[in-house]
């Protein structure tokens, strides 16, 4: 017998490869729920098909980044009116690289109750198996994909004393792994994953150099999660000033390069400038 789900927005995580990884309470809520949402209506049908649950004629609401200024409205109606709503994204955990943000801060801002039903997302599985300290990391979704911001994120990874998980596309991931060369030294260790829980899933796992060496002849295919580990704190000891300096003028003007090194290693920029004159002087 399904119980009457609390009024509210209940954000679903689905599974990111293996149908089985959802669970059971996420199930209960798609089988009680007044009214169901999704980014991609189709893909939540055939998971409640695959899991034996009907929609017995409640709605089922698409909501995506191209109509949330209309469907957001109307599912924020339904949850006034007292309803209980069930949004889940096309694969995970919605938010998260995915819509609901706006719609879970709407209603959050509405008094309206917001609750989760956590499971599967790509970052924590990477994780999870990367072999990289999972003390402390920082989610950073996609890169940009060009630009000045494209620039900055990357420095701000090279500088990151978490390890670093990105989502990247398999069309991009050359490109992103040379120039994330041109920021981190090749010996920092790095894990690619791909196609966690799916029949074809692969994780490389070893230094930035290592890994761009096994990737180089390959045409990757395929979901995406790259690692990136933090320096050794001992070895960024050692090697920061110098190494930061030369990494930052090979893109930048002295000045710049300078300003930008001071404030990541929180030193003076009259001395990182002088030892950049320096620098460029050997
Ligand atoms: N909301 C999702 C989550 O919680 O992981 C992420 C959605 S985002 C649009 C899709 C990206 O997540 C993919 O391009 C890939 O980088 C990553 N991803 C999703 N499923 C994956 C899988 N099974 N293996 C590796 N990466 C995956």
């Amino acid at each position: 017998m399904v119980t009457r789900l609390e009024p509210g927005l209940h954000l679903i995580a689905t599974p990111i490869g293996a149908a089985r990884d959802i669970t059971l309470r996420a199930l209960d809520i798609l089988a009680s729920a007044d009214v169901l949402a999704a980014e991609d209506t189709r893909t939540l049908r055939h998971l409640m098909e695959i899991h034996g649950i009907a929609l017995n004629n409640r709605p089922l609401v698409p909501y995506h980044d191209h109509n949330g200024d209309q469907a957001g409205p109307r599912l924020l109606a339904a949850l006034a009116e007292g309803k209980s709503v069930a949004y889940a994204s096309e694969a995970g955990t919605p938010l998260i690289s995915d819509p609901g943000f706006q719609l879970a801060r709407d209603a959050s801002a509405q008094g309206l109750t917001v609750r989760a039903a956590p499971g599967p997302s790509a970052v924590l599985a990477a994780l999870t198996v990367s072999g990289l300290p999972s003390d402390r990391f920082l989610f950073a979704g996609f890169p940009p994909s060009a630009g000045g911001g494209r620039q900055r994120f990357l420095e701000g990874i090279a500088r990151s004393d978490a390890t670093v998980i990105l989502y990247e596309s398999p069309k991009r991931i050359h490109r992103l792994l040379e120039e994330l060369a041109q920021h981190i030294e090749d010996s920092r260790p790095v894990a690619l994953c791909r196609e966690l829980t799916k029949r074809f899933e692969e994780t490389l796992r070893g230094t930035l150099r290592e890994v761009r060496e096994q990737l180089e002849e390959r045409d990757v295919k395929g979901e995406l999660v790259f690692l990136i580990g933090r320096a050794s704190e001992e070895k960024a000891g050692a090697e920061d000033l110098d190494a930061a300096l030369r990494r930052a003028l090979r893109d930048h003007r002295m000045k710049d390069a300078a300003a930008m090194v001071a404030e990541a290693l929180g030193l003076p920029k009259r001395d990182v400038y002088q030892r950049a004159l320096k620098l460029s002087e050997e």
